[in-house]
């Protein structure tokens, strides 16, 4: 497809997955990291928002193209809205490789995350997905955009896709995980969907005007 290119610039596979149908309908060539060489990118930034830009600012200055970043998390209210910013790194454990598999990661944190949260009832597991999308355009300020998805902690986890906390977080008006959705059920109502949305119109108009 030809179209304006934007590159994702994320290395989670999950995310890139996501954010590949989100943009599905507009004119534009999406590139991965597997089209230019991956950067580590230090995610020191404060707020999710400060992580996105910078992620986003990194790869366009490395290779000149529009980037799009993305930093998300999970904020628990009976943890004070934790992990939070540090959702990643939660329990610790690191990826191998800049492009590495996350699964032993991700089962690190969920038991973390379940054992943090033992003997707390079910009304009190409240919890929302946050999303930070950063575009950054060459000679453009960078445009920032974020979504929230409400739910709460399961007590075990349940379903097979998606990534990181899906199979914890309940969505108790369906009945279901995020991991117990298919792609498509996901990408209606997820933190990153609705920050997607938000930066659609701009997108558009960006990839029609070249
Ligand atoms: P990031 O790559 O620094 O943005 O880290 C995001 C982390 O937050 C992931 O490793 C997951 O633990 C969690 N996370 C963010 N978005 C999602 C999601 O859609 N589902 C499940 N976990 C997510």
């Amino acid at each position: 497809m030809t179209g304006m290119k934007l590159l994702f610039a994320t290395t989670n596979r999950g995310k890139l997955a996501e954010l590949q149908s989100l943009v599905a309908g507009l004119p534009i060539q999406v590139l991965s990291l597997k089209d230019v060489e991956p950067t580590e990118v230090v995610e020191d930034g404060a707020t999710l928002e400060a992580n996105a830009i910078k992620k986003a600012q990194v790869y366009l200055e490395r290779t000149g193209l529009p980037s799009l970043g993305d930093d998300s998390g999970l904020c628990v209210d009976a943890l004070g809205g934790a992990p939070g910013v540090h959702s990643a790194r939660y329990a610790g454990v690191e990826d191998v490789g800049v492009l590495g598999d996350a699964e032993a990661r991700y089962r690190a944190n969920n038991a973390k995350l379940l054992q943090e949260l033992a003997g707390v009832p079910m009304d009190q597991r409240g919890a929302e997905f946050r999303c930070a999308l950063c575009l950054a355009m060459p000679g453009q300020e960078p445009w920032v955009v974020t979504g929230v998805c409400r739910g709460r902690i399961a007590l075990e986890a349940r379903g097979e896709h998606g990534f990181g906390f899906d199979p914890l977080f309940d969505l108790p008006e369906l009945g279901k995980t995020m991991a117990e959705l298919t792609a498509e059920e996901k990408n209606r109502l997820s933190h990153r969907a609705r920050a997607f949305q938000a930066l659609r119109p701009h997108l558009q108009r960006l990839a029609t005007a070249r």
